[in-house]
């Protein structure tokens, strides 16, 4: 699951636009918020934000090492 640091996060809503799933939102501006039940823990997000504002934590509550996920093949 993605958590959102809010004393980092600067709400420059980079993030909201890289997920390719639509788990984030820009709510009034200023605070994120993520849904979870959508998030793929692809963590490209955690990767484009500019402050280290977001981390993926595994079940067991232990933060997910920065790797990306691979994406489904086109096929060419
Ligand atoms: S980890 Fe991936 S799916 Fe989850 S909110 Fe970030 S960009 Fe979206
Ligand atoms: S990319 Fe980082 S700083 Fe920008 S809105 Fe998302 S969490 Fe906040």
């Amino acid at each position: 699951m993605l958590e959102v640091n809010d004393s980092r996060c600067i709400a420059c809503g980079g993030c909201v636009g890289v997920c390719p799933v639509d788990a984030l939102e820009l709510a009034e501006g200023r605070d994120i918020i993520v849904d979870n039940n959508k998030c793929i823990d692809c963590q490209i997000c955690v990767r484009f934000c500019p402050v280290g504002a977001l981390k993926v934590f595994e079940k067991d509550g232990k933060e997910k090492p920065l790797t990306l996920m691979k994406l489904p093949s086109k096929g060419f």
